[in-house]
């Protein structure tokens, strides 16, 4: 549960300090509990709270804090200012309820005591009705107070693309990827078109990569003027071949682009060696896989560059577009860095073609804010397909769907997709009308995209990922779902295969 505490429930709360049930209910995050900004004054009015009382309250508590628009609304109701902002920030904000000394006082929301919420929070919890696929805004109780800190920050100084914050940053993403560098950039797209550019990949060049994956892995391809070269994926892992990579080398191919597929990565070894062989660039898709690892090493320390996207959806995602790019090489870091800015060294001197590839400091600011939470999370989704693993097997549904197994340990499960024979397209109604949320990654293999039709691919070319495109489907697997919500979806599942 979400809750807003009104200043009195406080205010009471800090008298009572150590058997505060509504603090205490908080601080075992049972709920998550936040207050206004403008309540803080109104706290500290009281002549029995010290400053230090106040600081060590909002140790366990989020601060939202109104907008100037929230506050003239607030004054502009026939409510008295205090409870008509408290009532807006809650339906605002989305959350489930204020907890109050006076519920009388509030209308239009939920308005608890701290006896009533301790009562519904004891109460066997309702029935799950809704699993979403993502839900974002979960998990802003953990981070929006840090992510405001650095936006305001940025706000203040006026230095909005690139700067310093992006600097610290790309060194915190190298660090994290344990690679020498990393470029922020625009988006993950950008990322795999600026990396093709740094080595000079384009008309008459080939690259070969997957074609089961999302467009922009081989869309930059064709951005930066060259020809994707498709190779089918394993049917376990949903990633590329590399056995078959081999017999689609010739002499115009110049970069090899694994993608680690849902999270997990790539079978790397011998990617990496036949690109050593022959002489080719290795880009990894590290886009769904940051903090994946395979054999100890994570991504996007693996090939020449691994490049990322802070895609809102992806494990460490921003507020809005961003992307990466690692390297251990000082050369391609360089060129990397000028390309960024339309190629221009010195400043408006320009030996090579770029483009606007930058990164803004308000993205680095939430993406670092969101970094600090990242190892955390990523365990929470690993524990999370344990147990669908688990509820999977004890329900009897292993014959009717196939479970991504973890063949390189460290799977990140950027999405958790399970193969459902011919009865996907059904299941995925059925669930949508049990509010489960769950999605087709990817319906239409990239070969057979109209607009890649012109590369002369056909139908049954790569049997294996059209398969995969009619038969996966992708369940809620974040971090903010919990155990119930998974116990929801199998129950569900079973539901659908097996009847009640
Ligand atoms: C998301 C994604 C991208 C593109 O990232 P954006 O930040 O959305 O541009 C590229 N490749 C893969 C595999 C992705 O999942």
């Amino acid at each position: 549960m979400r809750i807003l505490l009104d200043a009195d429930c406080l205010i009471q709360a800090l008298k009572n300090r150590a058997d505060s049930a509504v603090l205490n209910l908080c601080r075992q995050k049972r709920c998550q509990g936040w207050v206004a900004s403008t309540s803080i004054p109104v706290i500290l009015e009281s002549a029995e709270v010290s400053e230090e009382d106040v600081q060590s309250l909002l140790r366990d508590l989020a601060v939202l804090t109104p907008t100037a628009h929230d506050i003239d609304l607030a004054l502009g109701s026939d409510k008295p200012f205090a409870q008509a902002l408290a009532a807006h920030l809650v339906k605002a904000s989305g959350l489930d309820a204020v907890v109050t000394l006076s519920p009388e006082k509030f209308s239009g929301i939920t308005a608890l005591t701290p006896d009533q919420l301790q009562e519904k929070l004891d109460a066997p919890p309702s029935p799950v009705e809704e699993v979403r696929l993502l839900d974002i805004t979960a998990s802003y109780h953990q981070i929006l107070n840090a992510v405001e800190k650095e936006m305001a920050e940025t706000i203040r100084s006026g230095y909005f693309i690139l700067g310093p914050k992006v600097s610290r940053l790309e060194e915190r993403m190298a660090d994290y990827c344990q690679t020498k560098y990393a470029v922020g950039v625009s988006s993950g797209t950008d990322a795999l078109l600026i990396a093709l550019m740094a080595l000079g990949v384009g008309p008459g060049d080939e690259v070969i990569t997957s074609p089961y994956t999302f467009f922009a892995t081989a869309g930059s391809i064709i951005r930066a003027g060259a020809k994707p070269v498709f190779v089918d994926v394993n049917d376990i892992t949903f990633n590329i071949k590399p056995e078959h990579i081999e017999r689609c080398i010739t002499p115009n191919t110049k970069a090899i682009i694994p993608v680690h597929l849902y999270g997990q990565c790539a079978d790397m070894d011998p990617i990496l060696q036949l690109a050593r062989d022959k002489g080719l660039a290795v880009i990894e898709d590290a886009a769904q896989a940051i903090g994946s690892e395979y054999k100890g090493r994570p991504a996007g320390s693996l090939g020449d560059m691994g490049c990322f996207s802070f895609f809102p959806a992806k494990n460490l995602g921003g507020f809005g577009d961003g992307g990466l790019v690692t390297t251990n090489s000082e050369e391609i870091y360089k060129q990397l860095k000028i390309i960024r800015v339309h190629g221009s060294e010195p400043k408006y001197y320009h030996k090579v073609m770029g483009g606007n590839f930058r990164l803004d400091a308000l993205q680095a600011d939430a993406v670092s804010a969101k970094l600090n939470f990242l190892e955390e999370w990523t365990e929470k989704r690993r524990k999370n397909a344990q147990i669908y693993h688990q509820l999977f097997k004890d329900s009897a549904l292993t014959p009717f769907v196939q479970l991504p197994p973890e063949v390189f340990s460290r799977h990140v499960y950027n999405q958790y997709v399970i193969r459902a024979g011919n009865r996907r397209d059904e299941l995925r109604t059925f669930l949508n009308e049990k509010r489960i949320g769950c999605e087709i990654y990817y319906p239409v293999p990239l070969h057979l995209q109209d607009c890649f039709k012109s590369l002369g691919y056909k139908s049954g070319d790569f049997p294996e990922s059209e398969k995969a495109a009619r038969e996966t489907l992708a369940l809620p697997i974040s971090h903010e779902v919990d155990h119930a919500q998974q116990e929801y979806v199998v129950q569900m599942i079973h539901r659908f295969f097996l009847g009640e």
